[in-house]
C-alpha cells in the first residue's frame, strides 16, 4: 500500500436493489488515493454516486467488492469488530446536509461536548476541547445558548465544532452547505478553509456547487458511479466541454475569464476563486 495515502480506496462498487428486485450500479470499480493534509471535493451532478461513496467511508454502507483503507486499517474488512469501527469513527467525522438532525443537546456546549463524553474523554479534558472547538468554529460567544434559536450556519459550525472536539484526522463534509443561505454558505466554505490550513485535518467535501469545489486543492469529478476526472481545479475547469457532458458547468468567474480571453484580454494565472479572478483581471488591465 502507497505509504502516502490516508485513504485508499481499492475497485469499490456498489449496487442498490430495485423494488422489481433488480439491482442498480451506483458506483462502479472506482479507485482513489488520499493524502494526509489533502483537500479534496468530489464533485458530480445529482445521483452522480457522491453521498453513497461518502457513506461507504463513515461504513454506513458496505460495498458489494472492492476495499477501503483508512489510516493503513482494512474498514471493508467483515471481521471488523465494534471496537475497531468506535476506533475509525473517532479518526474520520463526518457533517451531513440538514444541520437539524445532527444536533442532539437542548445546550450549545452540552452537544459539542456530545461526542468527547461518548469517546470516554475526562472532564477537564472535555472542558478544553468544547472551549477550543467552540473558539475555532467562532462560536465561544454562543456556548450557553440554544442551538434551536441559531442560523442554519451557525447550527452547522456547532456540528462541525462537535466532531472538531472528538480531533479527527479527517472530516466529510457531504453537501454541508446545501440548506444554507449565502452567507451561511461562506461562513462553512470558510470553516472548511481553516480547518484544513490551521488544524491540517483531512477534507473531503462533497458538493455539486463549482463554486466550493474551485475552493479545494483537488477535485474528483464523479459521472453516473465513475470517475471521470481527477485533479487540481485548474486542470477540470480547462476541461469545460467535459464537464458540460457530465452536466457540470465551470464556475462563474472562471466563465467570466474564457469570455475576455475570447475577446483578447489576455488574463495570466489562476482564477477559479473571485478574489483571483478579480486579480488576474486588475493585472491584466494595468498592463493593458
Ligand atoms: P449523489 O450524492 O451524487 O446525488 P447518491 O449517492 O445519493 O448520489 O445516489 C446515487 C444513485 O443511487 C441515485 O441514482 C440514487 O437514486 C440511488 N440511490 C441512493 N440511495 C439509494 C437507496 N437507499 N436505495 C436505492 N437507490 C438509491
Amino acid at each position: 500500500m502507497n505509504s502516502d495515502s490516508y485513504i485508499k480506496i481499492e475497485n469499490l462498487s456498489i449496487s442498490y436493489e430495485e423494488d422489481d428486485g433488480g439491482r442498480t450500479s451506483v458506483l462502479k470499480n472506482i479507485s482513489l488515493n488520499i493524502k494526509k493534509g489533502e483537500y479534496l471535493a468530489v464533485l458530480g451532478h445529482n445521483g452522480s454516486g457522491k453521498s453513497t461513496l461518502a457513506k461507504l467511508l463513515n461504513m454506513i454502507l458496505e460495498p458489494d467488492s472492492g476495499k477501503i483503507y483508512i489510516d493503513g486499517k482494512e474498514i471493508t474488512d467483515p471481521s471488523m469488530t465494534e471496537e475497531d469501527v468506535f476506533e475509525l469513527r473517532k479518526k474520520v467525522g463526518m457533517v451531513f446536509q440538514n444541520p437539524d438532525n445532527q444536533l442532539v443537546a437542548t445546550i450549545v456546549e452540552d452537544d459539542v461536548a456530545f461526542g468527547p463524553e461518548n469517546l470516554g474523554i475526562e472532564p477537564h479534558e472535555i472542558r478544553k476541547r468544547v472551549d477550543d472547538a467552540l473558539s475555532a468554529v467562532g462560536m465561544s460567544e454562543y456556548a450557553k445558548g440554544e442551538p434551536a434559536r441559531l442560523s442554519g450556519g451557525q447550527k452547522q459550525r456547532i456540528a462541525i465544532a462537535g466532531i472538531l472536539a472528538m480531533k479527527p484526522d479527517c472530516m466529510i463534509f457531504d453537501e454541508s452547505t446545501a440548506m444554507l443561505d449565502p452567507l451561511g454558505r461562506r461562513d462553512i466554505m470558510d470553516t472548511i478553509e481553516m480547518l484544513n490550513r490551521e488544524h491540517g485535518i483531512t477534507i473531503i467535501m462533497i458538493t455539486h456547487y463549482m463554486d466550493e469545489a474551485a475552493r479545494a486543492n483537488r477535485i474528483v469529478v464523479l459521472d453516473d458511479g465513475e470517475i471521470l476526472m481527477d485533479g487540481a481545479p485548474t486542470q477540470i475547469f480547462e476541461q469545460h466541454e467535459k464537464l458540460k457532458e457530465c452536466g457540470l458547468d465551470v464556475p462563474q468567474c472562471v466563465g467570466l475569464v474564457n469570455l475576455l480571453k475570447e475577446r483578447g484580454i489576455i488574463i495570466k494565472g489562476e482564477c477559479h476563486t473571485p478574489s483571483a479572478c478579480a486579480d488576474a483581471i486588475v493585472a491584466a488591465l494595468n498592463k493593458g
